[in-house]
């Protein structure tokens, strides 16, 4: 099988969420002083390519260590949404797809946002999902919706509400990579480290292809 790395790098400064930390990695040892290299790592729980777990922004919803380890590795979809900059998502967008968006489906969505990570905009001017398309999605009963945007929708309330509350639960894998690389079906592998009661982390998210 080989392996495409759909993550981006991870660098000290980097542009964050509006909001959130700046990553910070800084030197805490050295080989030269204390004879092993460590680091200094300081960041919000959504930096980068990372996954949202449902408490984010549900309340009593799941946290990391109490999503299934299947959640984050099987089969996936990749969907082309062709999008410019602060265009809609609609449903009628997601619904050419419609045999492909099965209940347990694993769906990743490519605008083309991806090449704008590290700009200006990216963070600012996404491509953005409608309250409609979330709730057709979460009605599908799909399992995981990732995309190369940094959160689906300029609604971010309602939208994660939509796509994470009871009983969708659905995993939304955030800032995606290389999605220009992929075929139309793929293995999708992204797991989260374990912080105890996270509400998210960053992944390295990669897909295997036969
Ligand atoms: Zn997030």
């Amino acid at each position: 099988m080989k392996f495409i790395d759909l993550t981006h790098p991870m660098r000290h400064g980097q542009l964050s969420f509006p909001g959130d930390p700046v990553l910070e990695i800084g030197v805490h040892a050295t080989i030269e002083k204390q004879r092993c290299n460590v680091s200094r790592i300081s960041m919000g729980s959504h930096q980068g390519t990372h996954l949202d777990a449902p408490f984010h922004f549900v309340p009593e919803g799941k946290r990391i260590e109490q999503m299934p380890l299947e959640w984050f590795y099987g089969p996936a979809t990749l969907l082309r949404i062709p999008k410019q900059a602060g265009e809609d998502i609609t449903r009628a967008d997601l619904e050419p797809f419609e045999e492909r968006l099965t209940p347990g489906a694993r769906v990743i969505y490519e605008t083309g946002w991806h090449r704008h990570y590290g700009q200006d905009d990216y963070f600012s001017d996404f491509p953005s999902m409608t309250p409609e398309a979330a709730a057709y999605l979460a009605g599908r009963r799909i399992r995981l919706l990732g995309m190369d945007t940094p959160t689906p929708s300029r609604a971010y309330y309602e939208v994660h509400h939509l796509l994470q509350q009871k009983p969708a639960e659905i995993v939304i894998v955030e800032s995606l990579a290389h999605l220009d690389a992929l075929p139309e079906h793929f293995l999708f592998i992204g797991f989260p480290l374990r912080f105890e009661g996270g509400d998210g982390s960053p992944i390295r998210a990669i897909a295997g292809i036969d």
